[in-house]
């Protein structure tokens, strides 16, 4: 992007004022819940939704966003025995089913994503998401980014206790991207906590 600029933008269903902060892709309407992906300066609707707290208070709530893929995979080939990927699915090729990853959305340390989409992918935490009236920003990865971190992810879980894997070739197919902002506790040490699972970051 070669330039910025500040615009007032409003809300395409209510017209109340957005907040957009620089670089954001997403925003969020407080007064009304629609969410928008700015392509190329356009409102395109999204999917925002929050996820509430589960963990008891630990200090100020900050919501951070997540990349939602609703998807569906189907193992093509393989030659090892995988974990997640042999439970969720079964052990034969041509088996598949549906995953749907947690990819944040803001900037992380490698080591800390990796480890943050892993832990809310297999534990799918968030059953019902929920309108709330705060704000979400600090978006820094983008849907294709987030596509390739779910295929990321993907091969690691079939590479995961597997000494052996030679082989596997698969087919992903993505229903749906959203957006979900997950509560963090902002802690006095500078750092901060889900408050779903608990991981610090
Ligand atoms: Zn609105």
């Amino acid at each position: 992007m070669s330039e910025f600029k500040l615009e007032a933008i409003k809300c395409k269903n209510c017209g109340s004022g957005l907040m957009v902060e620089i670089n954001d892709f997403v925003t969020y309407c407080k007064n009304c819940g629609s969410g928008f992906e700015i392509v190329n300066g356009m409102l395109q609707p999204i999917e925002v939704n929050f996820a509430q707290p589960a963990r008891p208070a630990e200090g100020e709530i900050v919501y951070k966003p997540f990349w939602i893929l609703k998807t569906n995979v189907t193992i093509l080939e393989r030659t090892s025995s995988g974990g997640f990927l042999k439970n969720l699915f079964g052990g034969h090729d041509g088996a598949g089913g549906a995953i749907k990853f947690y990819i944040p959305a803001f900037r992380l340390p490698v080591d800390n994503m990796r480890e943050m989409a892993s832990a809310f992918t297999i534990k799918d935490p968030v059953a019902s998401p929920q309108k709330f009236n705060v704000k979400v920003t600090g978006f820094t990865y983008g849907r294709e980014d987030a596509l390739k971190i779910a295929e990321f992810l993907l091969i690691s879980f079939e590479a995961e206790k597997s000494d052996t894997m030679k082989t596997f070739r698969y087919d992903i197919k993505v229903d749906s991207y959203e957006i979900l902002g997950i509560p963090f506790y902002k802690l006095s040490n500078g750092t901060m906590r889900d408050a779903i699972i608990g991981l610090s970051v």
